[in-house]
């Protein structure tokens, strides 16, 4: 699996594979600094007709602060309670499609609707699949304090703990020094 980080809204890790977009264009959205560029972002995660009004941004700030806990439920259980409330909000009809000559896949909502519409059924709809394929363990948050930064674990064993090596070495470094003043 090809792995390409990205500078724009640190924290996000991106795939070739079209299962991922979901998944990952909410960690990115969660990541999301006040002064991303959020209409930018959906542009990098290869979302059609991404023109954002202050509105529509806005909506996408309030749904990412609905994300953050997908990523950083303590159980399948509370994840799964968090990632039902907004398939309800998101998911209309499902059905196939076969848009810009691609091979069929599924979407939740029709092509007409607008893109906050649209971005949200894709994050929803991707959490929830990612989720019953993995178990929900392929979601997480970085243990570092003060951090926050949400991923998609896509390592080998999954058990990311970390958002970067360099979290996890700051963290290391920090245990160690507290160890020894104790
Ligand atoms: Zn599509
Ligand atoms: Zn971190």
């Amino acid at each position: 699996m090809t792995i390409i980080r990205r500078a724009c809204c640190h924290g996000s890790v991106h795939f070739n594979h079209d299962n991922r977009t979901g998944p990952e264009l909410s960690a990115a959205l969660v990541n999301a600094g006040d002064d991303c560029d959020l209409e930018e972002l959906l542009r990098d995660h290869a979302i059609r007709r991404p023109a954002l009004d202050a509105r529509s941004a806005a909506a996408l700030r309030a749904w990412a602060r609905r994300l953050r806990p997908v990523f950083t439920a303590s159980s399948a259980e509370e994840r799964c309670v968090v990632l039902n409330a907004l398939l309800d909000d998101a998911a209309g009809r499902i059905h196939l499609t076969t848009h810009d000559g691609l091979s069929p896949h599924l979407h939740l909502v029709a092509d007409e609707e607008d893109v906050v519409a649209r971005v949200r059924a894709v994050m929803a709809g991707g959490l929830a699949v990612l989720t019953a394929w993995t178990g929900g363990t392929r979601l997480g948050a970085c243990e570092r304090a003060r951090c926050g930064t949400v991923f998609v674990d896509t390592s080998r064993g999954g058990r990311r703990r970390y958002c970067t090596a360099r979290c996890g070495n700051a963290d290391a470094v920090a245990r160690h020094r507290a160890a020894a003043r104790r």
